[in-house]
Protein backbone atom coordinates (compact mmCIF):
# COMPACT_ATOMS: atom_id res chain seq x y z
CA UNK A 1 0.00 0.00 0.00
CA UNK A 2 1.32 3.25 -0.81
CA UNK A 3 -0.15 6.79 0.58
CA UNK A 4 0.62 10.30 -0.07
CA UNK A 5 0.15 13.07 2.58
CA UNK A 6 0.13 16.34 1.98
CA UNK A 7 0.30 18.69 5.14
CA UNK A 8 -1.62 21.47 3.76
CA UNK A 9 -0.58 24.89 2.81
CA UNK A 10 3.08 26.36 2.43
CA UNK A 11 4.77 27.71 5.58
CA UNK A 12 4.47 31.20 4.59
CA UNK A 13 3.54 33.70 1.81
CA UNK A 14 1.48 32.17 -0.98
CA UNK A 15 -0.33 29.20 -0.59
CA UNK A 16 -0.19 29.78 3.05
CA UNK A 17 -2.53 28.63 5.77
CA UNK A 18 -4.72 30.70 8.06
CA UNK A 19 -3.60 31.88 11.14
CA UNK A 20 -6.03 31.40 13.69
CA UNK A 21 -5.36 30.60 17.60
CA UNK A 22 -2.86 28.22 16.47
CA UNK A 23 -1.03 28.06 13.10
CA UNK A 24 -2.46 26.08 10.54
CA UNK A 25 0.56 24.98 8.41
CA UNK A 26 2.54 24.65 11.63
CA UNK A 27 -0.07 22.01 12.29
CA UNK A 28 -0.95 20.47 9.00
CA UNK A 29 3.05 19.40 9.07
CA UNK A 30 2.83 18.33 12.91
CA UNK A 31 -0.59 16.00 11.82
CA UNK A 32 1.10 14.98 8.47
CA UNK A 33 4.49 13.75 9.95
CA UNK A 34 3.25 11.92 12.78
CA UNK A 35 0.77 10.15 10.61
CA UNK A 36 3.57 9.35 8.29
CA UNK A 37 5.56 7.83 11.13
CA UNK A 38 2.94 5.46 11.81
CA UNK A 39 2.10 4.20 8.64
CA UNK A 40 6.04 3.76 7.94
CA UNK A 41 6.51 2.20 11.12
CA UNK A 42 3.58 -0.31 9.82
CA UNK A 43 5.47 -1.32 6.46
CA UNK A 44 2.91 1.02 4.12
CA UNK A 45 5.03 3.76 1.58
CA UNK A 46 4.42 6.99 2.30
CA UNK A 47 5.06 9.58 -0.25
CA UNK A 48 5.46 13.20 0.68
CA UNK A 49 3.23 15.47 -1.05
CA UNK A 50 3.89 18.54 1.00
CA UNK A 51 5.18 21.85 -0.64
CA UNK A 52 7.23 24.56 1.17
CA UNK A 53 7.03 27.04 -1.06
CA UNK A 54 5.26 28.69 -3.79
CA UNK A 55 5.15 31.88 -5.98
CA UNK A 56 1.57 31.58 -6.14
CA UNK A 57 -1.63 29.90 -4.82
CA UNK A 58 -2.13 28.27 -8.30
CA UNK A 59 1.82 26.83 -8.33
CA UNK A 60 1.29 25.55 -4.69
CA UNK A 61 -1.58 23.56 -5.79
CA UNK A 62 -0.39 22.26 -9.07
CA UNK A 63 3.01 20.99 -7.24
CA UNK A 64 1.11 19.05 -4.81
CA UNK A 65 -1.03 17.58 -7.37
CA UNK A 66 2.12 17.01 -9.94
CA UNK A 67 4.15 15.07 -6.87
CA UNK A 68 0.80 12.97 -6.22
CA UNK A 69 0.15 11.61 -9.89
CA UNK A 70 3.98 11.34 -9.96
CA UNK A 71 3.69 8.28 -8.21
CA UNK A 72 0.97 5.04 -8.32
CA UNK A 73 -0.97 6.03 -4.80
CA UNK A 74 -3.45 3.88 -2.92
CA UNK A 75 -4.82 6.84 -1.22
CA UNK A 76 -3.70 10.75 -1.19
CA UNK A 77 -4.26 12.37 2.50
CA UNK A 78 -4.43 15.84 2.92
CA UNK A 79 -4.38 17.69 5.90
CA UNK A 80 -5.96 20.90 7.09
CA UNK A 81 -7.57 22.79 9.43
CA UNK A 82 -10.18 24.64 9.41
CA UNK A 83 -11.37 28.71 9.75
CA UNK A 84 -14.60 30.47 9.66
CA UNK A 85 -15.77 34.04 9.24
CA UNK A 86 -16.90 34.35 12.88
CA UNK A 87 -14.79 32.24 14.76
CA UNK A 88 -17.81 30.34 15.96
CA UNK A 89 -18.00 27.48 14.00
CA UNK A 90 -16.32 23.98 15.11
CA UNK A 91 -15.22 20.49 14.61
CA UNK A 92 -14.00 17.84 11.72
CA UNK A 93 -14.75 17.54 8.32
CA UNK A 94 -13.62 15.53 5.25
CA UNK A 95 -14.23 16.11 1.39
CA UNK A 96 -14.34 13.38 -1.30
CA UNK A 97 -14.75 13.34 -4.51
CA UNK A 98 -18.50 14.29 -5.23
CA UNK A 99 -18.42 13.79 -1.32
CA UNK A 100 -18.69 9.61 -1.59
CA UNK A 101 -18.67 7.94 1.64
CA UNK A 102 -15.86 6.14 1.61
CA UNK A 103 -15.84 3.40 4.48
CA UNK A 104 -12.42 5.10 5.40
CA UNK A 105 -13.40 8.26 5.14
CA UNK A 106 -16.05 7.92 7.24
CA UNK A 107 -14.29 6.25 9.95
CA UNK A 108 -11.66 8.84 9.89
CA UNK A 109 -14.23 11.47 10.33
CA UNK A 110 -15.96 9.41 13.20
CA UNK A 111 -12.98 8.58 14.93
CA UNK A 112 -11.43 12.34 14.94
CA UNK A 113 -15.41 12.94 16.18
CA UNK A 114 -14.91 10.81 19.42
CA UNK A 115 -12.26 12.61 20.51
CA UNK A 116 -14.79 15.21 21.47
CA UNK A 117 -14.59 17.38 18.05
CA UNK A 118 -18.32 18.13 16.10
CA UNK A 119 -18.84 15.26 13.11
CA UNK A 120 -19.59 17.52 10.33
CA UNK A 121 -19.47 14.76 8.01
CA UNK A 122 -18.24 13.64 5.05
CA UNK A 123 -18.91 16.67 2.58
CA UNK A 124 -18.42 17.23 -0.94
CA UNK A 125 -15.19 17.83 -2.16
CA UNK A 126 -15.01 18.23 -6.09
CA UNK A 127 -14.51 21.80 -5.69
CA UNK A 128 -11.12 21.13 -4.48
CA UNK A 129 -8.09 21.13 -6.89
CA UNK A 130 -6.17 18.62 -4.74
CA UNK A 131 -9.10 16.11 -4.87
CA UNK A 132 -10.43 17.10 -8.38
CA UNK A 133 -6.77 16.33 -10.01
CA UNK A 134 -5.20 14.15 -8.21
CA UNK A 135 -5.86 10.27 -9.68
CA UNK A 136 -5.62 8.45 -6.40
CA UNK A 137 -8.74 7.98 -4.69
CA UNK A 138 -8.28 11.31 -2.23
CA UNK A 139 -9.73 12.72 0.77
CA UNK A 140 -9.16 16.33 2.46
CA UNK A 141 -9.50 15.94 6.41
CA UNK A 142 -10.30 19.26 7.89
CA UNK A 143 -8.94 18.33 11.38
CA UNK A 144 -10.79 21.41 13.35
CA UNK A 145 -11.25 24.61 13.30
CA UNK A 146 -7.83 26.20 14.11
CA UNK A 147 -9.46 29.81 15.34
CA UNK A 148 -12.10 28.18 17.01
CA UNK A 149 -11.62 28.50 21.38
CA UNK A 150 -12.97 25.10 22.12
CA UNK A 151 -11.75 23.27 19.30
CA UNK A 152 -8.03 24.61 19.79
CA UNK A 153 -8.71 24.12 23.68
CA UNK A 154 -9.71 20.01 22.97
CA UNK A 155 -6.75 19.39 20.63
CA UNK A 156 -4.28 20.60 23.03
CA UNK A 157 -6.04 18.09 25.67
CA UNK A 158 -5.87 15.16 23.76
CA UNK A 159 -2.51 15.21 23.12
CA UNK A 160 -2.95 16.85 19.72
CA UNK A 161 -1.45 15.75 16.78
CA UNK A 162 -0.09 12.18 17.64
CA UNK A 163 -3.94 11.49 18.73
CA UNK A 164 -5.59 12.90 15.47
CA UNK A 165 -2.58 10.95 13.40
CA UNK A 166 -4.31 7.49 15.44
CA UNK A 167 -7.32 8.11 14.82
CA UNK A 168 -6.35 8.99 11.10
CA UNK A 169 -4.37 5.78 10.60
CA UNK A 170 -7.51 3.41 12.41
CA UNK A 171 -9.82 4.92 10.28
CA UNK A 172 -7.48 4.57 6.80
CA UNK A 173 -6.56 0.84 8.05
CA UNK A 174 -8.58 -0.08 10.49
CA UNK A 175 -11.51 -1.52 8.45
CA UNK A 176 -11.74 -5.53 9.56
CA UNK A 177 -12.16 -4.56 12.96
CA UNK A 178 -14.41 -1.20 12.22
CA UNK A 179 -13.16 0.70 15.75
CA UNK A 180 -13.14 -2.50 17.76
CA UNK A 181 -16.71 -3.50 16.57
CA UNK A 182 -16.21 -7.37 15.54
CA UNK A 183 -16.94 -8.20 11.69
CA UNK A 184 -20.25 -10.29 12.32
CA UNK A 185 -21.52 -7.87 14.89
CA UNK A 186 -20.95 -4.91 12.12
CA UNK A 187 -23.00 -6.84 9.11
CA UNK A 188 -24.95 -8.35 12.08
CA UNK A 189 -26.36 -4.57 13.26
CA UNK A 190 -27.26 -3.62 9.42
CA UNK A 191 -28.87 -6.97 8.84
CA UNK A 192 -31.27 -6.61 11.58
CA UNK A 193 -32.28 -3.40 10.93
CA UNK A 194 -32.81 -4.67 7.30
CA UNK A 195 -34.77 -7.26 8.32
CA UNK A 196 -37.02 -5.17 10.33
CA UNK A 197 -37.92 -3.40 7.96
CA UNK A 198 -37.88 -5.39 5.06
CA UNK A 199 -38.10 -8.81 5.72
CA UNK A 200 -35.73 -9.89 2.59
CA UNK A 201 -33.06 -12.37 4.34
CA UNK A 202 -32.58 -13.39 7.46
CA UNK A 203 -30.09 -11.97 9.27
CA UNK A 204 -28.11 -15.02 10.21
CA UNK A 205 -28.16 -16.09 6.76
CA UNK A 206 -26.59 -12.72 5.57
CA UNK A 207 -23.56 -12.22 8.36
CA UNK A 208 -23.10 -15.66 6.99
CA UNK A 209 -22.50 -15.07 3.70
CA UNK A 210 -20.79 -11.58 4.26
CA UNK A 211 -18.16 -13.66 6.64
CA UNK A 212 -17.68 -16.39 4.03
CA UNK A 213 -17.64 -14.34 0.99
CA UNK A 214 -15.46 -12.01 2.24
CA UNK A 215 -13.35 -14.02 4.61
CA UNK A 216 -14.25 -11.80 7.63
CA UNK A 217 -14.18 -8.81 5.65
CA UNK A 218 -10.80 -9.46 4.35
CA UNK A 219 -11.27 -10.20 0.61
CA UNK A 220 -9.56 -8.84 -2.45
CA UNK A 221 -13.54 -7.50 -3.21
CA UNK A 222 -14.20 -6.19 0.62
CA UNK A 223 -10.84 -4.12 0.54
CA UNK A 224 -10.61 -2.82 -3.02
CA UNK A 225 -14.34 -2.83 -3.93
CA UNK A 226 -15.99 -2.82 -0.37
CA UNK A 227 -18.12 -5.63 -1.98
CA UNK A 228 -18.73 -8.50 1.11
CA UNK A 229 -20.71 -10.47 -1.39
CA UNK A 230 -19.59 -11.60 -4.63
CA UNK A 231 -22.17 -10.50 -6.67
CA UNK A 232 -21.28 -10.27 -10.49
CA UNK A 233 -22.90 -7.35 -12.48
CA UNK A 234 -25.77 -8.59 -13.60
CA UNK A 235 -27.85 -5.49 -14.78
CA UNK A 236 -25.70 -2.94 -12.33
CA UNK A 237 -25.41 0.43 -13.49
CA UNK A 238 -23.16 1.16 -10.35
CA UNK A 239 -19.08 0.96 -10.18
CA UNK A 240 -18.02 -2.18 -10.84
CA UNK A 241 -14.46 -3.77 -10.20
CA UNK A 242 -13.08 -6.15 -12.50
CA UNK A 243 -10.66 -9.58 -10.78
CA UNK A 244 -10.74 -13.40 -12.12
CA UNK A 245 -13.80 -15.76 -10.81
CA UNK A 246 -13.92 -18.86 -9.90
CA UNK A 247 -16.58 -21.46 -10.45
CA UNK A 248 -17.17 -24.93 -9.56
CA UNK A 249 -18.94 -28.02 -12.12
CA UNK A 250 -21.49 -29.89 -10.42
CA UNK A 251 -18.65 -32.72 -10.50
CA UNK A 252 -16.55 -30.52 -8.03
CA UNK A 253 -13.83 -29.14 -10.74
CA UNK A 254 -13.43 -25.66 -10.05
CA UNK A 255 -12.82 -23.78 -13.49
CA UNK A 256 -11.61 -19.78 -13.29
CA UNK A 257 -13.39 -17.27 -15.58
CA UNK A 258 -10.80 -14.13 -16.19
CA UNK A 259 -12.09 -10.71 -16.44
CA UNK A 260 -15.43 -10.83 -14.55
CA UNK A 261 -17.03 -7.65 -13.72
CA UNK A 262 -19.07 -7.64 -9.99
CA UNK A 263 -20.21 -4.31 -8.16
CA UNK A 264 -18.74 -2.41 -6.57
CA UNK A 265 -19.66 -0.03 -3.63
CA UNK A 266 -18.55 2.98 -1.74
CA UNK A 267 -18.85 1.25 1.55
CA UNK A 268 -19.66 -1.96 3.70
CA UNK A 269 -23.07 -1.03 4.28
CA UNK A 270 -24.23 -0.08 0.86
CA UNK A 271 -23.08 -3.38 -0.66
CA UNK A 272 -25.56 -5.47 2.65
CA UNK A 273 -28.23 -3.95 1.74
CA UNK A 274 -27.50 -4.05 -2.28
CA UNK A 275 -27.17 -7.77 -1.56
CA UNK A 276 -30.52 -7.92 0.03
CA UNK A 277 -32.30 -5.47 -3.00
CA UNK A 278 -30.79 -8.22 -5.38
CA UNK A 279 -32.09 -11.20 -3.40
CA UNK A 280 -35.76 -9.06 -3.42
CA UNK A 281 -35.72 -8.55 -7.04
CA UNK A 282 -33.54 -10.54 -8.68
CA UNK A 283 -35.49 -12.40 -11.58
CA UNK A 284 -34.29 -14.34 -15.03
CA UNK A 285 -37.35 -13.52 -16.82
CA UNK A 286 -38.10 -10.16 -16.91
CA UNK A 287 -39.75 -10.09 -13.50
CA UNK A 288 -42.67 -12.40 -13.94
CA UNK A 289 -40.96 -14.57 -11.26
CA UNK A 290 -38.69 -13.80 -8.90
CA UNK A 291 -35.68 -16.50 -8.30
CA UNK A 292 -35.66 -15.99 -4.54
CA UNK A 293 -39.30 -16.07 -3.85
CA UNK A 294 -39.41 -19.06 -1.29
CA UNK A 295 -36.89 -17.48 0.70
CA UNK A 296 -37.92 -14.16 1.08
CA UNK A 297 -39.28 -13.45 4.79
CA UNK A 298 -38.24 -17.06 5.19
CA UNK A 299 -37.61 -17.51 9.15
CA UNK A 300 -35.88 -20.99 9.30
CA UNK A 301 -31.93 -20.68 8.57
CA UNK A 302 -31.40 -23.96 6.83
CA UNK A 303 -34.60 -23.95 4.57
CA UNK A 304 -32.86 -20.24 3.15
CA UNK A 305 -29.84 -21.81 2.58
CA UNK A 306 -31.07 -24.59 0.99
CA UNK A 307 -33.08 -21.95 -1.31
CA UNK A 308 -30.04 -19.71 -2.09
CA UNK A 309 -28.19 -22.37 -3.56
CA UNK A 310 -30.82 -24.05 -5.17
CA UNK A 311 -32.19 -21.23 -6.88
CA UNK A 312 -28.47 -20.44 -7.98
CA UNK A 313 -27.03 -18.53 -5.78
CA UNK A 314 -23.85 -20.06 -6.08
CA UNK A 315 -22.07 -22.84 -7.62
CA UNK A 316 -20.00 -24.21 -5.19
CA UNK A 317 -21.75 -27.59 -4.49
CA UNK A 318 -21.34 -27.47 -0.61
CA UNK A 319 -22.45 -23.48 -0.65
CA UNK A 320 -25.87 -23.93 1.63
CA UNK A 321 -24.40 -26.62 4.01
CA UNK A 322 -21.02 -24.37 4.61
CA UNK A 323 -23.15 -21.78 5.94
CA UNK A 324 -25.13 -23.54 8.12
CA UNK A 325 -22.48 -25.46 9.97
CA UNK A 326 -19.35 -24.19 9.34
CA UNK A 327 -20.51 -20.37 9.71
CA UNK A 328 -24.28 -19.66 11.42
CA UNK A 329 -23.90 -22.67 14.04
CA UNK A 330 -20.53 -22.78 14.76
CA UNK A 331 -19.91 -18.92 15.96
CA UNK A 332 -23.95 -18.76 16.96
CA UNK A 333 -25.05 -16.20 13.95
CA UNK A 334 -28.68 -17.39 14.67
CA UNK A 335 -28.42 -15.27 17.46
CA UNK A 336 -28.62 -12.63 15.04
CA UNK A 337 -32.67 -13.98 14.48
CA UNK A 338 -34.26 -13.80 17.88
CA UNK A 339 -35.08 -10.11 17.03
ZN1 LIG B 1 -6.38 24.61 4.77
Amino acid sequence: MVVGINCGHTIAGAGCGASGIINESGHTRRVGYALAEILKSSGITVVDCTVDRAASQEEYLKSVVDAANNRMLDWFVSIHFNASAGHQAKGVEVYTYKGRKYQDALAICENISRLGFENRGVREGSGLYVIRRTKAKAVLIEVCFCDNREDVRNYQQIGGESVIAEAIYAGLLDRVENDGIPFDEYVGAIAVRDWQKRKIILPSVVVAQAVKESGWGTSELARRANALFGIKQNGWTGKTYIKTAAEQKKDGSIYKVENTVWRAYDNWEQSIIDHNDYIASRSTDGGRTLRYAEIIGSGDYKKVCRGLQHCGYATAINYAESLIHDYIEKYHFDRFDET
